[in-house]
């Protein structure tokens, strides 16, 4: 089952175009919506999550219209927002619980209660399902926030910035998880930090000032950037003094010296070689030719 979104737009009261005229097509496994702060991301997210309007455009997913079927598409929605509010102190176990029953999810106490212990294993939060959610690390509660929106069994899962401020280890056990996750159902996971599409997105859309500015695979945005990176290490002042008029579409320091990668259809000389390019590069070239 696809998630087919066609010309959705959004512009909020003060005149800003979050969303302008967005189709995309998103079918099952993990889809990385990349995009810089203010971008649109959440707000597309918060459309098809059922928590605001759009002003025109359709997203169906079967026989569902996403935007009129509220109810039908909060049975099989999973959510997690940018913000997951307040984390009371309440144990893991029994704040799952809560959640659970508020979803109407089990039959009885008891096959809740095993639901509760199914998912808080699955999330790998069984070994401190009784201690207060509101101790745990950031990379503990996103996991939380993980259980908690696949209560119910969803076919869409949406998770809105999850990775922003874990360490490389726990951003890293919160991406095998969602590998796991993106196996069976569609995950749409919107994130400004190109890693986490490198890592875990079949597919994925670029997305600034509420434009579509790509719409494939990695590999293909790669693709299509091949031949045209091409990169230097070169030192601050020759950095600075810049002597070549092609974008610069990042710079790193690597043991103190910049790296310098520049865009050129063709070899731009200065010294440049041409380089394989990577996601960040199409990141970049595409935020700068929008
Ligand atoms: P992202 O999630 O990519 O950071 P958002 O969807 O939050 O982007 O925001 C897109 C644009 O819409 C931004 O310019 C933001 O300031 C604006 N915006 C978001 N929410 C509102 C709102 N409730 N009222 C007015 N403007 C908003």
């Amino acid at each position: 089952m696809h998630l087919e979104i066609e010309r959705l737009s959004k512009t909020y009261p003060g005149g800003v175009r979050a969303l302008d005229n967005v189709s995309m097509t998103i079918p099952r496994g993990m889809f990385g919506l990349l995009g810089p702060n203010g971008a649109g991301k959440s707000t597309l997210m918060r459309i098809l999550a059922t928590l605001q309007n759009a002003d025109s455009g359709s997203a169906r997913m079967g026989t569902i219209d996403v935007l009129r079927d509220k109810v039908e598409v909060r049975k099989i929605l999973g959510y997690l927002p940018q913000e997951f509010g307040v984390y009371p102190r309440v144990s893991a176990v029994k704040l799952l619980s809560h959640l659970a029953a508020l979803k109407g999810v089990g039959a009885s106490t008891r096959d809740r209660r095993q639901v509760v212990e199914t998912l808080l294993e699955r999330v790998n939060l069984a070994d401190v399902r009784h201690k207060a959610v509101s101790t745990y690390s950031g990379g503990m509660r996103q996991r939380f926030g993980i259980a908690q929106a696949l209560l119910g069994n969803p076919q869409l899962l949406i998770v809105d910035e999850p990775t922003a401020g874990l360490d490389p280890g726990e951003r890293n056990r919160f991406y095998n998880l969602l590998a796991e996750v993106g196996e069976s159902i569609i995950v749409i996971l919107s994130t400004h930090i190109v890693q986490d599409v490198k890592e875990l997105c079949t597919n994925m859309a670029i997305i600034h000032h509420g434009k579509l500015l790509f719409h494939g695979s990695p590999s293909q945005a790669e693709q299509g950037l091949s031949g045209k990176v091409w990169s230097r290490s070169m030192t601050k002042r020759e950095l600075s003094d810049r002597a070549w008029e092609y974008p610069i579409l990042s710079t790193k320091l690597v043991a103190g010296s910049p790296l310098v990668r520049i865009y050129s259809d063709s070899d731009p000389g200065h010294g440049f070689r041409s380089s394989e390019p990577d996601l960040e590069d199409v990141f970049f070239s595409r935020l700068e030719s929008a």
